[in-house]
């Protein structure tokens, strides 16, 4: 059994009197330790994708099973727990509270878990140090660098011990220099077991990841297994 299992996804939209097919069949697989980039053009499908395999999102039509279980048959309750226990979820443009510090921020999904306070903040503290951040821990969003920010977002999606980060344009609102700090952090992580799904439209940040899979017109154009490519910390790119 996969982890991902998608089966003849639709995804219409109502717009103008028509049905637009944003997703137009989309069957795939894939295992939990990979690491894949969701590629294509704008409006080929990706965020439609990302947040019906999220489940932020649900599919017109087609089967999607993560971890086993029948998503589109979960109760709303269900459908929370999976959500908060097997899934991490990381924005384009971070969206972190900006009046609190970055313990807080990743400290938040421990909360809504119901995990006591004293234990939130150790483990917001570990996945903060995780990311290079354990010298921030006061810092409000404002305080910190876009990269910093998104650090920050991948602790907190990071901070319930996810079995699959999601990750949408995360190097999106970063310069090329950041975007590359950042893909390599996702790229450690990975290493260390994390399975990882990513939408980039960026080549060079592909380039990272295990397995590209691109879209065109709301369908899988190619799929294909890469030796990612790494580099050592702090090499010129
Ligand atoms: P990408 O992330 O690859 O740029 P999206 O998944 O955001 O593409 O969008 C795919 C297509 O679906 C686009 O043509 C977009 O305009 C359309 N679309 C996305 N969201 C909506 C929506 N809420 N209502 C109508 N059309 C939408
Ligand atoms: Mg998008």
């Amino acid at each position: 059994m996969a982890l991902i299992e998608l089966d003849g996804i639709v995804r219409s939209y109502r717009l103008g009197g028509e049905d637009f097919l944003a997703l137009r069949g989309v069957s795939l697989r894939i295992e939990e330790g990979e690491f894949v980039a969701i590629m294509g053009q704008s409006g080929s499908g990706k965020s439609t994708l990302m947040n019906i395999l999220g489940c932020l999102d649900t599919p017109s039509a087609g089967d999607y099973r993560l971890a086993g279980e029948q998503v589109s048959a979960l109760t709303r309750a269900r459908l929370a727990q999976i959500r908060s226990r097997l899934i991490g979820f990381v924005f384009q443009n971070f969206n972190l509270l900006p009046r609190v510090s970055a313990l807080d921020n990743v400290a938040l999904p421990l909360a809504y878990a119901r995990v006591p306070r004293k234990e939130r903040l150790q483990r917001a503290r570990q996945a903060l140090e995780r990311v290079g951040l354990g010298d921030k821990l006061r810092n409000t969003p404002g305080q910190l660098s876009g990269g910093q920010q998104q650090r920050v977002a991948i602790a907190r999606a990071l901070v319930t011990r996810p079995q699959v980060l999601f990750a949408d344009e995360p190097t999106g609102n970063l310069d090329s220099a950041t975007s590359v700090a950042v893909i390599e952090l996702l790229q450690q992580l990975w290493q260390a077991g994390q399975t990882i799904v990513m939408v980039t439209h960026e080549p060079d940040i592909a380039a990272h990841a295990a397995r590209v899979i691109t879209l065109r017109d709301g369908q899988v154009l190619s799929d294909v297994r890469q030796t990612p490519l790494v580099l050592a910390s702090g090499a010129p790119a």
